[in-house]
């Protein structure tokens, strides 16, 4: 048999299909070692065949490893993803494999777990203990009704278990463990489902293809999911649930953990290294059907897909922006099809490109307008804080959202304060000159974060001391730029000192179950407020919060992208989401210096219909996606000059393309990145905007060639789709 494989090892030159003599037992999938350039490397089999053109040359597979822990199904992925993304193989093969487990960092857990010896009959054992050792006879009695394992025992019996050992009585073997993820399962409510509901689930069930469910916060979109899901399971297939946050995974493991047990498995980038493993290896043995998880969980093991739902489908975080570069949505649609699924898209919030492409008949339109029990959506008000200011209020909180929070804990209700900036403030400024304080490595100033005192870096990472007096000129006269989530908690705390306030963001969830801790707590009703940035905006279910304040609304409307609009009505609406959930009811407060913005007054009525309307002929206008495809050529290096002549380069090879194809280019120009230095590296970009029909993706391969033609050293080239930041 030969086997095609693909090598381990990340270079351009190798990116290709290599022939090896295979035993003929050997299985697609199996993860293998292959003498390659006089060395043992590691390597994939995605194919078999009965002959090859370099028959009589090749070298036999040496060893394998792991037999088909690659399916079909990702195979197939592997081609699409290559093609689509301009990807190497072996990129992606990594995306589908517990990241530890290549190089054997990571392995089953065994422990010590002790038997009594099956070969010696019960009673021969306990006659064989003296009188005077009632110790020994209780442990022994301890093991008739199964085994335990050695620490726990010793624990419990200390040398006693030793000499038991010694005399043959007990047996000692190797045991697998499985490291579970956190999360206590929840009582299941089976819900008698509602009008809405039952008509979206017979729709999907009866139905295939694909959906997108459009239901407000709160309509029950999860239980639709679960219902949806519990068919395909009854009909012996699998199904993939994608959440946009890790932070939300643990809500949705425990309500599925109530109604399917240990047919769940969870996938996420939060896990440690052994839970991720043996969660993937539960699913790789068929040992659970369901996969919740956050956007790499997409790529988990599964045949036989019956379903595939990705949740808060609008959210950016299904788009992978570091290499290897994906979207999780159209991989999605990949698999599903791939496997016969259905493909379900869950949002109160459509992105503006899903929902033209239901307007187009590429999607199934379900809608769930309303809240389940005929809950009104919470009361959005509009804070105008131009006038606060005019009168006189200064502060971070305007006359209205204090009283409310004040109501609020008066009654022990619970608040939830969204701010979508981290750290105590943006930037640090000398008055006396101007200076400001910057990343060395980066372009771009630096946050003052009042907990550890230092500087932060939010592009790299990179902290530096904070300063008192200014380096340029010794002025201690320091300005502090806009207010992030560390400052709102610290006033909170000052006007409300009796309130536990916690605060949820980058900082303070980087600690493994760190989400789920904040969470938890705030769930188990341990403080009245939280605070927090655009994590705490989504899906999250808390009965007890009847009051939202929205900080700072327009912070997203003007960033220079043409999704603002789009991703302000997205947020505003999520947030006021969370309040009146639950009986109490709920009223979100919105503080803006443009209260007169149509994406205001359209969140305020929750008017999707009306929003989406206005936005796409904005773009068709305009020509942005989805009428368009933005493309962009990222190109960096440490040397500024080695860039721009790369790029530039690159621009003239593009443009003379773009002359014998006019029709297809909208826009294209070259310039410096907006950020034009991140981690040292000076940063180039070739944008442009390309006709959103049939004969983009030639177009596209087309620019993947242009932009990788050239390989400069230290100039690094990368071709991005519809980015999410255009930093
Ligand atoms: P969404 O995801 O659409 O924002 P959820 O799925 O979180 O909404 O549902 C909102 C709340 O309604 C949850 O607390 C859920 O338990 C409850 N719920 C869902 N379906 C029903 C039903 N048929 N009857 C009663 N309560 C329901
Ligand atoms: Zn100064
Ligand atoms: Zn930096």
């Amino acid at each position: 048999m030969i086997a095609e494989v693909i090598i381990d090892i990340s270079n351009d030159e190798v990116d290709r299909v290599f022939d090896y003599n295979a035993a003929p037992d050997i299985k697609t999938g199996s993860r293998v070692i292959v003498p390659f350039l006089n060395r043992a490397v590691q390597g994939y089999v995605i194919k078999l065949k009965e002959s090859s053109e370099f028959a009589g040359k090749l070298k036999d597979i040496g060893e394998v490893l792991d037999e088909s822990v690659i399916s079909g199904g990702l195979i197939a992925l592997m081609d699409f993803m290559t093609y689509k993304y301009n990807l190497r193989r072996i990129d992606v093969l990594h995306l589908y494999l517990p990241p530890d487990m290549r190089g054997g960092r990571v392995k089953e857990l065994k422990r010590k777990f002790v038997i009594l010896n099956p070969e010696m009959p019960y009673e021969t054992i306990l006659s064989g203990i003296r009188k005077t050792q009632p110790r020994q006879t209780e442990l022994v009695e301890s093991l008739e009704s199964g085994g335990e394992y050695l620490s726990a025992l010793t624990t419990l019996y200390g040398s006693t278990v030793n000499t038991l050992i010694k005399k043959n009585f007990l047996t000692v073997t190797d045991m697998p463990v499985r490291r579970e993820p956190r999360g206590d399962s929840h009582e299941d409510r089976v819900f008698e489902l509602s009008d809405d509901q039952k008509k979206c689930v017979g729709d999907i069930i009866s139905g295939k293809g694909k959906f997108l469910l459009h239901g407000v916060t709160g309509s029950g979109k999860t239980e639709v999911y679960m219902r949806v899901i519990e068919d395909a399971v009854k009909k012996g297939k699998t199904a993939i649930m994608l959440v946009p946050e890790i932070s939300l995974t643990a809500q949705f493991y425990k309500l599925f953990k109530g109604r399917f047990f240990d047919d769940v498995a969870i996938i996420h980038s939060g896990l440690s290294a052994g839970e991720r493993f043996d969660e993937w290896t539960r699913i790789l043995n068929k040992e659970a059907s369901i996969v919740i998880g956050a956007r790499s969980a997409i790529f988990a093991p599964l045949e036989n897909i019956g379903v595939v739902i990705i949740d808060e489908e609008h959210d950016g975080s299904y788009i992978s922006e570091s290499n290897p570069r994906y979207d999780a949505k159209e991989v999605a649609a990949f698999r599903a099809e791939h496997d016969g699924a259905v493909l379900i898209l869950g949002s109160a919030t459509p992105s503006v490109d899903t929902y033209y492409a239901v307007k187009k008949g590429v999607y199934k339109l379900l809608r769930m307008p309303n809240r389940i029990n005929k809950k009104c959506l919470p009361d959005i008000e509009i804070v105008d804080m131009c006038r606060e200011v005019r009168n006189g209020n200064t502060g971070l909180l305007s006359h209205r959202l204090e009283e409310a929070l004040s109501q609020t804990l008066k009654d022990g209700n619970q608040a939830m304060i969204y701010l979508n900036r981290r750290g105590y403030s943006s930037f640090v400024m000398c008055r006396a000159c101007g200076y400001v304080a910057k990343c060395s490595e980066c372009d771009i100033s630096l946050t003052y974060h009042i907990e550890e005192d230092k500087l932060k870096c939010h592009y790299c990472g990179k902290k530096f001391y904070m300063i008192d007096t200014c380096p340029e000129c010794s002025s201690k006269n320091l300005r502090y730029g806009k207010i992030g989530t560390e400052k709102v908690v610290k006033e909170l705390n000052t006007i409300f000192p009796k309130a536990v306030i916690l605060r949820m963001d980058n900082d303070t969830t980087s600690q493994k179950d760190g989400h789920d801790k904040i969470l938890s707590a705030f769930y188990k009703k341990q403080a009245d407020i939280l605070v927090g940035t655009q994590m705490i905006a989504k899906g999250h279910d808390f009965s007890d919060v009847t009051l939202v304040g929205i900080l700072d609304a327009d912070m997203s409307l003007y960033f220079s992208d043409y999704r603002s609009n789009e991703r302000t009505f997205q947020l505003m609406t999520q947030v006021a989401g969370r309040a009146g959930r639950e009986k109490k009811g709920g009223a979100v407060v919105l503080q803006t210096y443009v209260p007169s913005h149509y994406v205001f007054r359209l969140a305020k009525r929750y008017d999707y219909e009306g929003f989406y309307d206005k936005e796409v002929n904005g773009r068709e206008v305009t020509k942005y996606p989805p009428f368009t495809v933005i493309v962009r050529v990222l190109v960096t290096g440490s040397e500024d000059a080695a860039a721009m002549n790369a790029a530039r380069a690159i621009y003239n090879d593009i443009k003379a393309f773009a002359a014998k194809n006019p029709a297809y280019f909208v826009y294209l120009n070259a310039m410096r990145s907006p950020v034009t230095r991140i981690q040292s590296k000076y940063r180039y970009q070739i944008l442009m905007r390309i006709k959103n029909d049939a004969e983009k993706d030639d177009i596209i391969q087309n620019i993947y060639i242009l932009a990788g033609k050239d390989k400069l050293k230290d100039v690094t080239v990368f071709t991005e789709i519809n980015p999410q930041s255009l930093v």
